[in-house]
């Protein structure tokens, strides 16, 4: 009998401040048949006691503990699911960066190979594949490899989305063929995002027309006022950044490491958008959990270089940022210190929001009874204690 099986709390309860998504509350919580089976939070919260919180869903996640999702490789996916689970992610979307058609298409084959046959030693589950490279604009691609990216075409992404396993659909809005792209992800019900794009408002708004409601890692490789007036001329002309938040539907995300925005944008962001528009997401790269070094971002065989210096990734050459090497649990405990939003928001944005927004809150994101009984137990100052997997202590 493997330690899991051993660990099975068929029947259990938990007891501690429960963080729900309106509020803070002292209580119980049974788990039965992997299943939140009850919640009962009537008291006042009790200083010093642990939390009990919801697993945390990442939207946009490259890999960890050395390996990237694009390695491509069932043993590959699962050593980075496993990395994620440590940090409180119980829910992930495995993350494509840009790369050759194969290799998109042995990473989302891998990963619904992984989903198919998950058990709990598997580490985090995976929802589904967030498609996100290569369909970026040139002049965005940020630390990804520019030799892998190209504009969508059917040939290319009716075959991807065929798999049904990808739920995240992501495609700068000005490249040709994106609508049709949009059209296409949106009938398999994805949630549909523009990133690594130096999209005009009018284009964001033909985007949002085919279906667009969130767009990737807010103030990070998208356009701004000024890439605009360097693109268009003048007038000036309004931004992804302006459509974002003068757009109700619209939600975004940031990368709360500390390193890649300040805490002033943070706050501003969480006071532009709120809790149910704002996601938490790591977009970690393979060195989440590993040494100081220069690593590969993407596929293993020819992803562009990166370097960790045990804060953040950074381009190879010069300052650029290339993607966070921390799990989610520091961004939780980075909004709480340098934001306004309170625990049960915080706790949202890393739950219930990304799960709203890819369309699996009916079955995870929140402690609700009947939803599935991934759970974390937290110290008071937000550290991980104890992972709670789809009712299964993880060693
Ligand atoms: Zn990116
Ligand atoms: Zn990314």
């Amino acid at each position: 009998m493997n330690p899991y099986t051993e660990s099975v709390r068929a029947e259990s309860r938990l007891e501690g401040n429960l963080i729900l998504p309106d509020r803070v509350a002292y209580g119980s919580l049974t788990i039965s048949g992997g299943r939140i089976a009850s919640v009962d939070a009537a008291s006042v919260p009790r200083p010093g006691a642990p939390y009990i919180s919801p697993g945390f869903v990442d939207l946009h996640v490259h890999g960890g503990d050395g390996a990237d999702y694009m390695d491509g490789t069932p043993d590959r996916i699962r050593i980075a699911n496993r990395a994620h689970l440590r940090h409180g992610t119980t829910t992930v979307f495995p993350t494509t960066t840009t790369g050759s058609p194969e290799q998109v298409v042995r990473m989302v084959k891998a990963c619904a190979e992984v989903h198919d046959r998950w058990s709990p030693e598997d580490g985090a589950r995976i929802a589904g594949v967030h498609l996100y490279g290569p369909f970026f604009a040139e002049d965005k691609v940020g630390c990804h490899s520019v030799s892998g990216r190209r504009d969508p075409s059917p040939e290319e992404y009716d075959a991807v989305l065929a798999n049904n396993i990808v739920r995240i659909a992501t495609c700068a809005a000005e490249l040709p063929g994106a609508e049709a792209f949009y059209r296409a992800a949106s009938a398999r019900g994805c949630l549909l995002t523009c990133g690594h794009s130096n999209a005009s408002w009018a284009e964001m708004t033909r985007a949002f027309e085919a279906g667009v409601r969130h767009v990737d890692h807010f103030w990070c490789a998208m356009s701004s006022v000024s890439s605009l007036r360097a693109r268009f001329g003048t007038p000036m002309q309004a931004s992804m950044e302006q459509f974002v938040l003068a757009t109700p539907e619209m939600s975004t995300e940031v990368i709360a490491d500390g390193c890649h925005l300040s805490p002033e944008l943070l706050e501003f962001a969480f006071r532009m958008k709120g809790a149910a528009r704002l996601c938490l997401v790591t977009d970690s790269n393979r060195a989440l959990d590993m040494p100081p070094g220069r690593y590969r971002f993407g596929p293993e065989e020819d992803g562009s270089w990166c370097v960790s210096d045990g804060c953040v990734g950074r381009a190879d050459v010069g300052d650029a940022l290339a993607s966070s090497i921390v799990g989610l649990d520091t961004m939780v405990r980075t909004m709480r210190r340098d934001t306004s939003a309170t625990l049960p928001e915080i706790i949202r944005m890393a739950s219930l929001t990304p799960a709203e927004r890819a369309g699996i809150a009916v079955s995870v994101g929140s402690l609700e009874p009947g939803k599935r009984a991934d759970v974390l137990i937290l110290t008071p100052d937000l550290t991980v204690q104890e992972i709670i997997l789809a009712g299964l202590n993880t060693p």
